[in-house]
């Protein structure tokens, strides 16, 4: 792998791609910054090195083009130049005299932090002439986004062919590989994947991957309701993506032919509407009311998980098992996250990756209990169906 820890980038200017995508509270304080926490080994080395360090992120979705208050990376700024303990350089354009000015001002060891870059439509078209120019700040490139290297953008992707020579990942990225690669060859076994979470439909292709390493295929959450609704069961008022029942019976077929296990709840926590005040009681999964919805896995369910997982020597999990964001309805993902660790414990290895199950696993204070934790959601996701992402191949190749 190109990774930085070889080199010197003393007196260089390199560009940096991070994923700075990170949620902020009303008060613009940023409420998880595991993503820039996780950069910082990367940054350190660069200023360590004494390179001019170019940063430049993504946050959100920003649909306009051009500048949006609330896409705005400036308090990212503030953060990261409070945990790095120096100034950091932040301007609100990408490109333009100004930036060049800045960025060729820089000295050895300081950093710079771009604006928001999809404040350019360009950078997720993958534009070619963009690219070009963004690329005229760097003299080196590294990669250390994981969390965006499905994407085939310019800053994630399209710009690396710019320096052919000069780009390498950083130690995040480097880290994600390896701990993904372990999962994908040669796993230890039994090998359970828990996937949760509320739609089957932004992880079909995920679910018929993991057919191919899982033994166990652990079903909670949201999607519980197209496998249950495919069988035939009443499901009451939960949700439920009725176009996706024809996949969740061929997924239900092939597991049978590959001899892969998978598990349904065989109990349900139901509320009588979306909310943590609703009234609500625990059912067996053949008797839903039918105005009710299904909030959470049942106790029994927990417990069928939890022995399945605790006799787990790999275990990956993707999706919490309930509305776990409203306490009444997050037992059931903390039980499985406690089931999680206490197999690590034991000397299983785990990863749980996604963006929900991680602010879970940090809500129950067991992240240093689980053997690794993604900063990608769909990142991971997609490399653990295709082996590979945009954004490493862009750099291998
Ligand atoms: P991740 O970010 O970890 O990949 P997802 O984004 O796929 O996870 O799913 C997380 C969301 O799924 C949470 O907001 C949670 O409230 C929701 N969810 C879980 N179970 C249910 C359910 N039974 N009904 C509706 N939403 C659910
Ligand atoms: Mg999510």
């Amino acid at each position: 792998m190109k990774c930085i820890k070889d080199v010197n980038f003393k007196g260089k200017r390199v560009l940096v791609r991070v994923d700075f995508n990170v949620k902020l509270d009303d008060r613009k304080n940023i409420t998880d910054d595991f993503r820039i926490r996780e950069t910082l080994p990367t940054i350190k080395k660069l200023i360590g090195d004494g390179a001019r360090v170019v940063i430049m992120s993504h946050s959100g979705r920003p649909k306009k083009g051009g500048f949006e208050e609330e896409f705005s990376l400036i308090y990212v700024a503030k953060h990261l130049s409070n945990l790095l303990g120096k100034d950091v350089v932040f301007t609100q354009e990408l490109l333009g005299d100004n930036v060049t000015n800045l960025v060729n001002g820089l000295k050895d060891g300081d950093v710079m932090l771009l604006e928001n870059i999809r404040f350019y439509p360009e950078e997720t078209k993958g534009d070619e002439a963009f690219a070009q120019r963004l690329a005229k700040l760097g003299d080196c490139y590294v990669n250390d986004a994981f969390g965006a290297a499905h994407r085939s953008h310019v800053s994630t992707a399209v710009i690396a062919k710019y320096f052919p020579n000069d780009k390498y990942f950083g130690f995040l990225m480097e880290h994600e590989v390896i701990n993904l690669q372990r999962l994908m060859q040669n796993p230890q076994k039994p090998f359970t994947s828990v996937i949760g979470g509320a739609k089957i439909s932004s992880k079909i292709s995920v679910l018929q991957s993991l057919l191919n390493i899982s033994d166990n295929l652990l079903i909670g959450g949201g999607m519980v309701f197209a496998f249950l609704k495919a069988q035939g069961k009443q499901i009451g008022k939960s949700l439920c993506e009725d176009d996706c029942l024809q996949v969740a019976t061929d997924l239900m077929t092939k597991a049978k032919e590959k001899g892969v296990k998978i598990y349904l709840p065989i109990d349900v926590v139901v509320a009588d509407k979306f909310a943590n005040d609703a009234n609500r009681k625990v059912v067996d999964i053949d008797n839903m009311p039918p105005d009710w919805l299904g909030m959470d896995i049942g106790e029994k369910t927990a417990a069928m998980y939890n022995e399945v997982i605790l006799n787990s020597k790999t275990i990956l999990w993707n999706g919490p098992m309930g509305v776990f964001e409203m306490s009444n309805f997050m037992q059931g993902t903390k039980s499985v996250a406690e089931a999680t660790a206490e197999a690590t414990d034991k000397g299983a290895f785990s990863t749980i990756g996604g963006g929900d199950s991680v602010a879970a696993i940090n809500l129950f204070n067991l992240s240093k209990r689980v053997s690794y934790i993604s900063t990608g959601g769909g990142a991971m996701l997609e490399y653990l169906e295709n082996g590979t992402l945009p954004g490493i191949e862009a750099i291998l190749n």
